[in-house]
């Protein structure tokens, strides 16, 4: 299976600090990741220059059929290559409904001319339905966004993200401050997402990684140290030592 991301041999450093050393990673077009590491393994980096957020001073990153390089693009034409980034910290329109949220982001899909004249049609709002059931928010379609326990704000996000069908999306602790129960219905949010594009999750809960039940990942020093099932992964010496602190 060829990947639809694939990111060779990439260095980037600050200040002569290298944050990403000789990093070499790849995924398909319809998989989970798990990516974990300690502070400062370089994880946040790593996110941000496959999003264009930032540059590195050597290596390629190729995506798509056609394997074009992400390299000389900017960070909004990498947004419309279908590449979708969620933040912790959401960033919704809390005196909206969830409904009129999610709305937004199919708009936030037309081209600036559509945007324009974009009058939703009866499929949107049937889309808007499907994206809230999706998220498991049918029920507080009609609320307002501000009134949404902390956890389905992150859903509604996930949502919007979702609403813009993007080839790969990336998500920074999803499960951060939820409720084991939360926690439980971000999973099955993100194994749905992934059945039908990249996900690749940065996460420090180990709980939450296992239930991802995928491939995962383990940054250290800018490189990865590992990879494979999470049970392979944490027997690996290296990773025992360096990131379990043991
Ligand atoms: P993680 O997300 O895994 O905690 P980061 O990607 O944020 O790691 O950081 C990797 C390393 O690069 C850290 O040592 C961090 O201090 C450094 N770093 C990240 N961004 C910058 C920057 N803009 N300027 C200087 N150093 C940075």
């Amino acid at each position: 299976m060829s990947a639809l991301l694939e990111v060779s041999g990439v260095s980037v450093s600050f200040d002569g600090f290298k944050a990403i050393n000789n990093l070499t990673f790849q995924i398909g077009a319809a998989e989970m990741r798990a990516v974990i590491g300690p502070n400062g393994a370089g994880k946040t980096t790593f996110m941000d220059i496959i999003t264009g957020k930032t540059k590195p001073d050597e290596g390629h990153v190729l995506w798509g059929e056609k394997s074009i390089s992400l390299l000389s693009m900017s960070e909004s034409r990498i947004a419309q290559e279908g590449i979708g980034r969620k933040f912790q910290r959401p960033t919704i329109f809390e005196d909206q409904t969830v409904a009129d949220n999610l709305m937004l982001a199919l708009k936030k899909n037309r081209s600036p001319l559509a945007v324009l004249r974009f009058r939703p049609r009866e499929e949107d709002h049937a889309k808007v339905a499907d994206l809230a059931e999706q998220i498991g928010l049918t029920a507080a379609l009609h609320r307002k966004s501000g009134e949404l326990s902390h956890g389905q704000k992150q859903w509604l996000e996930l949502g919007m993200l979702l609403a813009q069908d993007p080839r790969l999306l990336l998500v920074d602790e999803p499960a951060a401050g939820m409720t084991p129960a939360e926690r439980e219905h971000t999973t099955e949010i993100l194994v749905e997402a992934a059945k039908t594009r990249a996900v690749v999750v940065v996460e420090h809960d180990m709980e939450f990684v296992r239930r991802l039940n995928c491939k995962v990942t383990v940054l250290h020093e800018g490189s990865v140290l590992a990879e494979g099932s999470l049970d392979h992964v944490t027997a690996n010496e290296k990773v025992i030592e360096v990131y379990l602190g043991r």
